[in-house]
């Protein structure tokens, strides 16, 4: 069996227009919701978002100076994870998941 961690609270994508900001020094943009708007969108997300009254929507902007990337992935923290989990075997993913069920079982009595 392999874990293999990926770290994906260092790559930084906008949500609308999916460019990847991660190496990028570009500043600007702004978190709404659950969404992290670029310094590409920012305009036009801000005049849609003013348009439907939705700006009190907006959580935050990033601050001056700052780039995209860096602020989102503070917000985050780079310690967010993906685990990637391979088999070598069926018996090797059977006995895992056996293994889980037991932990889950474990819980539930606590
Ligand atoms: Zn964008």
């Amino acid at each position: 069996m392999k874990r293999e961690k990926v770290y994906i609270g260092e790559i930084v994508v906008c949500d609308k227009c999916n460019t990847d900001l991660t190496n990028s020094d570009k500043s600007g943009g702004f978190i709404c919701g659950s969404y992290a708007y670029c310094p590409f969108c920012e305009k036009d997300v801000l005049e849609s978002l003013k348009k439907y009254n939705e700006e009190h929507l907006i959580n935050a902007f990033c601050p001056k100076g700052v780039s995209f990337a860096e602020w989102i992935q503070d917000i985050r923290g780079k310690e967010v994870h993906s685990e990637i989990i391979s088999f070598d075997s069926f018996k090797e993913l059977q006995s895992w998941f056996e293994d889980m069920d037991d932990e889950i079982k474990r819980l539930k009595d606590k």
